[in-house]
This record gives structure tokens, C-alpha cells and sequence, in this order.
């Protein structure tokens, strides 16, 4: 018999995701044509995120419980709503830390950690442990294994002598992404629900002004941030990944993709990607769109 990733118990395990099913809905609801690309595999058109036997069916449902909370009580009203700042509660930091496990659970299972030190792999056993006793309501918060949330949105230009990626509103506020990142200093799990950014820290040193999600309770919303500087030139890498990846798409592809949009203009005119591609245009001209047209993070 199979353990439970999580209580460690004996079960059959149920196919989790790794992000919630309702992001990959929003993300075809809100998307030029429907389709959604598959980041790993972009030449194929998927409908849903990546899903990994990890828990049994009680942990399943305490963590479908936290999702459901995030998607009605944040989540869409922002989104859907354009609620500008939403207040949380105590579960919302559990909902947080749900996810994080998930993303060094799995990573940790398929050997992914290999870039790490022999300290950070230390570390990321020992906030494996914490977030797995706090889920649990073992313990009442992640100790040191913080959640830290930046919430992104469209930039209109560029700061001073930073190197923007094309793709740069696409990646804000649409993509999802999922990474387990380190420098020398610092390492932590990596989660983009679409403008949500979020980070489970394993080691950190510099400071992460207006990001914490706190135990008791506290506010989403737009905000001064101080994020160590290296962070800005991390998520530009990242959007260029999802940029090289949805570059791979075959001629017959892009095709197809013209001839959806031909098709349903108004859908297209419309959607959230269209919105975040109008985003690119005005900060990098007609080459952010026309000439790398299936640069889209996601979706398509
Ligand atoms: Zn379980």
C-alpha cells in the first residue's frame, strides 16, 4: 500500500495537483482561444495542470478545503471583480504553505533538488517537516520556513537600467509557474497563480519588505515592496523559459492558432491575454506581439 505524502498514513493516493484545477479553468475561461499550453510540453495543447499521486483522500480534501477559500475569497473577486484588496484570515497562510509542500514534496520525489547545497537540502528536509506539522495543525505556524506573497501587475515601463523580457506582462499576470529556486544565499519554492507570486522560504538573509503572510490574518493587496535584487532578474529568466518554450510551437501550430482567433476575433479581443499582450505592446512596440507572437506564458 501506498503513504500518504502528507500524514503519512497508508492509502491509495489520489492524483493531486501541484497548482489548483480552478487556475487552469480561469486560465482557458480568460484566454484568447480557450487553449492552454503545456509548459513542459507546449506542442501539445493541455487543458490542465500537473497532477502527481501524493495524498490520500482525508489530506485531498483538507487541501481542495484551503483552495476553495482561495478561489472565492480571493482570488476571483480580484480577478473577476477587480477587487483591489481582499483581508484574509488564518487559513489563508495554511493555503500558502499547501502549496509550497506540494511543490518540494514533489521535487524532493523526482530528484529536482540537485542544484541545491548540502545545507539548503538540510534546510528543505527540515521546512519539508514544518509545513508537513503545521498542515497538520501540529505546530501553529511555519516557523522559519516563511510564505511570502508579492502581488504582480502590469508595468508600464521599465526601471532604470533593468533588462526586461518582451514577454514581461504575459508572464505578470497571467502565467502560472512552478520552480524551486536557490542562490547562495537564499532558497525557496516558487509558485505564479497567475498576478499571485509565491514564495516558501527555505533560507533567506535579505529583507522582503510587505510580502509576509502572517498566521493571524492580514490584507492582499496592491503595495510598496523592498525584494532582495535579485529577485526582478529571477522572474525575468523565468519569462524568458516560458517564452523559449512556447517558441518550440510548430508552423502548422501557429497556424492553427491564427485560424482560432480568425475565427472568434471577439474572443480574442476580449480575453485576458490580449489584454496583457496590449501591456507588452505599449512598453515594447508592435515587436513585442507581432514578432514573437506565441511568446504567451500559458495560454494561448
Ligand atoms: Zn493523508
Amino acid at each position: 500500500m501506498p503513504v500518504c505524502g502528507l500524514c503519512k498514513k497508508e492509502a491509495s493516493l489520489r492524483a493531486s495537483h501541484i497548482i489548483p484545477a480552478f487556475v487552469f479553468r480561469w486560465l482557458r475561461e480568460t484566454s484568447a482561444t480557450g487553449f492552454l499550453r503545456s509548459g513542459t510540453n507546449p506542442k501539445v495543447r493541455a487543458q490542465d495542470g500537473l497532477k502527481v499521486p501524493l495524498l490520500c483522500e482525508e489530506c485531498e480534501q483538507r487541501f481542495s478545503r484551503l483552495e476553495r477559500q482561495f478561489a472565492n475569497s480571493i482570488f476571483y473577486p480580484m480577478q473577476r471583480q477587480n477587487v483591489a484588496e481582499v483581508e484574509y484570515a488564518d487559513w489563508f497562510l495554511k493555503f500558502c504553505v499547501s502549496i509550497s509542500w506540494r511543490i518540494l514534496t514533489y521535487a524532493i520525489q523526482r530528484d529536482l533538488i540537485v542544484h541545491f547545497s548540502e545545507a539548503q537540502k538540510r534546510e528543505s528536509t527540515q521546512a519539508l517537516a514544518r509545513w508537513a506539522q503545521f498542515l497538520l495543525d501540529e505546530v501553529a505556524h511555519p516557523g522559519r520556513f516563511e510564505q511570502r506573497l508579492v502581488l504582480l501587475g502590469a508595468i508600464g515601463r521599465a526601471p532604470k537600467g533593468r533588462q526586461f523580457q518582451p514577454n514581461v506582462n504575459r508572464y505578470f499576470m497571467r502565467s502560472v509557474d512552478v520552480d524551486l529556486a536557490n542562490s547562495e544565499s537564499s532558497a525557496f519554492t516558487f509558485a505564479k497563480i497567475g498576478p499571485f507570486a509565491l514564495f516558501g522560504m527555505i533560507e533567506f538573509v535579505e529583507r522582503w519588505q510587505g510580502t509576509k503572510i502572517t498566521a493571524n490574518g492580514g490584507t492582499v493587496g496592491p503595495r510598496q515592496y523592498e525584494l532582495p535584487r535579485g529577485i526582478f532578474d529571477y522572474w525575468m529568466e523565468r519569462a524568458k523559459h516560458h517564452s523559449q518554450s512556447y517558441r518550440k510551437i510548430s508552423a502548422a501550430q501557429q497556424e492553427k492558432l491564427v485560424a482560432d482567433i480568425r475565427f472568434n476575433p471577439e474572443r480574442f479581443l476580449n480575453s485576458g491575454t490580449f489584454e496583457a499582450m496590449e501591456h507588452d505592446v505599449r512598453m515594447f512596440g508592435r515587436d513585442a506581439f507581432w514578432n514573437h507572437k506565441l511568446e504567451s506564458a500559458a495560454d494561448e
